[in-house]
């Protein structure tokens, strides 16, 4: 329970909060660009005073790129450790004509806020630093330990990040870890993210003849590789949408019947989806439905083909090569790095004679898969009931979020609570990014209710 005076602060200082979040996202913190470079920095520091305000034993670490933040106030030696993740950095705003108000220059309109990090992910960390500041605001102790790790290359994929991790294993050792960075199901209905999947993302090459050969002198001698590629592309799926490659299915963790029934409960809107895409119909693996097929089944899809001749008019050539890039999205408990290996062994056993192939393994993560009957997850469930009105559903999510593996990887974290306080409308990456002042507010009062729940009564 939240103790009536720290609701009472946080109903009170609602304006506030908004202003202090507009100051944030008013700092143009776009990591990929080396002129906001000084900008960047000052967001570093703009949290870094936050902490520091809040009572925390907070720092800047440099990086080679740019700084991470860290800082901990652990108040209570015998109760649990919450690690709380976010990203001050930003995507860039591109294009700009398609905004109607300035990235950078934030505005409140119909009840939300529009900024660039409005939602990913600064208005949604900046619920944690307001939650706490609320309990601290009346309370001379946090129910709980808190650290708070908060990185400025989220969005150029925290190449940093890692050797952090690894050199403060000891400063970051949680029982859990709390990341706010995706949305709710959809507005209105608040969600835990239970499983992500997980990536084998290879590239193939294939090689024929040492150069382009006249179709005409050469034609009927050799293998084209164009068409011999097109030839093993074409067996990597069945007709049915099943994934051909032997022995990949096996370790999957089946979907149980109570859980393909809740996801049919959640009434995914097909129709929806459909006029969004601007498809007629939509494909993919029998047997499962879409919501299935797009968080919990795995895929493979070819994500771009290179090869011969395709400028104006006619060439008559044999081409010498042909490559293709190809990412598969795997689910617990399936391997990347088995997935890979399964991949070029069947990839060679069908590759037609005359060529040769070459694969190349491009990026890898290990699908997540977080029990909903765990204690922390069952402590977020009732804190987002308090701060949203009503429980959260639990939903799997179709892409991977590489730094739930490094800290599971790296720090050994098991409970990692995705927790999404915004809408998956909110143009995250888009231009006019935006965010729903109540559920920020309710965001505030749901991490105020998690530290609560989390200490043992
Ligand atoms: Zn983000």
């Amino acid at each position: 329970m939240i103790p009536q005076g720290i609701l009472n602060k946080m109903d009170g200082s609602r304006q506030r909060y908004v202003d202090e979040l507009l100051s944030f996202l008013r700092i143009p913190s776009v990591s990929t660009y080396s002129q906001n470079g000084s900008d960047v920095r000052r967001a570093a520091e703009w949290v870094l005073n936050q902490l520091k305000r809040l009572g925390f034993q907070a720092k800047l670490y440099p990086t080679e790129g740019h700084p991470i933040v860290f800082g901990e106030r652990c108040d209570m030696p015998d109760r649990p450790t919450l690690l709380i993740y976010g990203h001050y950095d930003v995507q860039p705003p591109e294009p700009l004509e398609e905004w109607r108000t300035p990235p950078f220059q934030p505005i409140i309109q119909d009840g939300y806020v529009y900024g660039r990090g409005a939602t990913d992910d600064k208005g949604q960390f900046f619920t944690y630093l307001k939650a706490i500041e609320a309990i601290l605001a009346v309370e001379s102790k946090l129910p709980i330990n808190v650290k708070i790790l908060v990185e400025g290359e989220e969005e150029i994929s925290s190449p940093h990040l890692a050797p952090f991790l690894s050199s403060h294993q000891t400063d970051l050792k949680a029982d859990a870890v709390a990341i706010s960075d995706g949305s709710q199901f959809m507005q209105g209905i608040p969600a835990i993210t239970y499983s992500l999947r997980g990536l084998s993302y290879l590239q193939m090459e294939v090689n024929g003849p040492q150069f382009d050969l006249h179709s005409g002198v050469f034609g009927g001698v050799v293998t084209n590789p164009v068409q011999a590629l097109a030839t093993i592309l074409g067996k990597l799926l069945h007709p049915d949408g099943r994934i051909a490659i032997p022995g990949f299915y096996d370790d999957i963790v089946p979907l149980e019947a109570w859980e393909r029934d809740e996801m049919a409960g959640l009434r995914f809107d097909e129709e929806g989806l459909k006029s969004y895409l601007g498809v007629q119909d939509l494909a993919g693996e029998t047997g499962y439905t879409p919501l299935e097929r797009k968080t919990a089944r795995p895929t493979l899809d070819v994500n771009g083909i290179w090869g011969g001749f395709s400028g104006e008019g006619a060439k008559t050539i044999i081409p010498a090569k042909a490559g293709a890039k190809v990412s598969m999205r795997l689910v617990p408990n399936q391997n990347f790095r088995k997935i890979n290996g399964l991949f070029r062994e069947y990839v060679e056993s069908i590759t037609p004679a005359g060529v040769t192939l070459k694969i190349k393994e491009l990026h890898g993560a290990d699908p997540v898969l977080v029990s909903r009957d765990e204690v922390h997850v069952q402590a977020a469930a009732k804190a987002i009931e308090k701060g949203f009105g009503r429980a959260p559903v639990f939903i799997r999510e179709g892409g991977s979020i590489p730094i739930v593996n490094l800290l599971k990887e790296v720090l050994g974290i098991e409970s990692i609570l995705l927790l999404g306080w915004g809408s998956p409308d909110d143009g995250a990456h888009s231009p006019n990014e935006r965010f729903l002042l109540d559920d920020f507010h309710r965001g505030i009062r749901s991490v105020a209710a998690l530290l609560y729940e989390l200490s043992p009564s």
